[in-house]
């Protein structure tokens, strides 16, 4: 483990000095998911001892009332004998621990789901079996969400889109040039800009941020999951996406590195750290509508889980703690909640995707 970082240093600089300077996201990919030293592939970043905490972690509300949406969202699709419940990046499987616990007593709900879990981390896929066993649903797992076979569906994603490559431009006088990953003079790891613009790319930029001042940055993904979002969910079926992000397409570099719960350079220590950038949303939104799927959303996650009752579950946790206990939960509620830059309620935002004749979703009644 010890020599590891150092080995994807070296990796990465051999593609650079082959190949030539990386796209941003390519860099990215390589960090966090390279095959032997990957940041998600050998290691369990969640938690104190890790690198950073989910809100799956900080409660098990955060769970609780995501299997609460996922049960009446099932009984809106007409309670199907057989469906599937997706989760994206199950992190250590809290969640849907939390979920499928808060659930248990929903008549026909467990015996018709199968759990396909999408996880690229085999020390993270173990964990998931060791935490969901006693659940007794069956549980398979795939890289790619591609994979999982169709039919409906109840998909969820907590803090997943995130950690999905991201590609970067940065303006200049003659145009867009793709921001990439270089070697400078010492041989170091170093941001630079294509030599050459990206010819036509303002076209597919949102009209207002066509005329950026000279420097901006505009970040964009190129996966399928937006698609595969749309298009898994628009027959029969619904998705929930919370993550942090902005609720419209804007400018500016949100690439960030986080190691032992400080932000880090991103270009130091490549597979040591990890590396996120904000979801746009607007464009998230925008693509998996065009394979048909109805759009709820984005709300503040503080909007979301006060709706499902986040309040209630809390004075309900606390009438029957230890005065310690019912303070923590107080804590993990007011992180959970609290907006600014200390709490999760605000920055974080959730998502919904569904089929349209579902109708409204729970907790996005009041949005669009
Ligand atoms: N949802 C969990 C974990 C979030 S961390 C929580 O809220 O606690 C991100 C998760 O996505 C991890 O499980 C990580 O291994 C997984 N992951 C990251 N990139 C991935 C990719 N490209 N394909 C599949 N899984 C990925």
């Amino acid at each position: 483990m010890a020599e590891a970082p150092a080995l994807l240093l070296d990796d990465i600089r051999r593609r650079i000095a082959a190949g030539g300077p990386m796209p941003v996201a390519d860099y990215m990919r390589l960090c966090l998911t390279h095959p032997e030293h990957g940041y998600y592939v050998k290691r369990d970043p969640l938690g104190a001892g890790g690198d950073f905490i989910t809100a799956p972690e900080i409660s098990q509300m955060f769970g609780e009332l995501i299997g609460v949406w996922m049960a009446t969202v099932w009984r809106q699709m007409g309670a199907p004998e057989n469906f599937r419940i997706v989760e994206l990046g199950p992190g250590r499987g809290t969640l849907l621990d939390d979920a499928l616990r808060a659930t248990k007593k929903v008549p026909g709900f467990h015996q018709a789901a199968v759990l396909h879990l999408v996880e690229v981390s085999p020390t993270l896929r173990e964990l998931q079996e060791r935490r969901l066993k006693k659940t007794g649903l069956a549980i398979l797992w795939h890289d790619r969400i591609e994979d999982v076979p169709g039919g409906p569906s109840i998909i969820v994603a907590n803090e997943f889109l995130d950690a999905l490559p991201v590609y970067q431009a940065v303006r200049q006088e003659d145009g867009w040039h793709e921001r990439v990953v270089a070697l400078n003079a010492d041989g170091n790891l170093a941001f630079d800009a294509a030599r050459e613009p990206m010819q036509f790319f303002d076209t597919s930029l949102p009209r207002a941020l066509r005329q950026a001042p000279l420097g901006s940055i505009y970040e964009w993904r190129a996966d399928s999951i937006a698609l595969e979002l749309g298009r898994r969910t628009r027959d029969e079926g619904a998705a929930l996406i919370i993550d942090y992000g902005h609720a419209h397409s804007g400018l500016g570099d949100t690439l960030q590195a986080v190691a032992r719960h400080a932000f880090t350079d991103p270009l130091r220590a490549p597979g040591q750290a990890d590396l996120t950038a904000h979801v746009d949303f607007e464009a998230l939104a925008q693509c998996a509508e065009t394979m048909g799927a109805r759009i709820h959303g984005p709300i503040a996650q503080r909007d979301l889980f006060l709706r499902l009752g986040i309040k209630e579950r809390a004075a309900a946790l606390k009438s029957a703690a230890s005065q310690e206990k019912a303070a923590q939960i107080e804590l993990a509620f007011s992180r959970l909640i609290a907006g600014g830059a200390r709490g999760m309620g605000e920055l974080f935002k959730a998502l919904a995707i569904g089929a349209p004749k579902l109708g409204a979703l729970p907790g996005f009644e009041k949005t669009p």
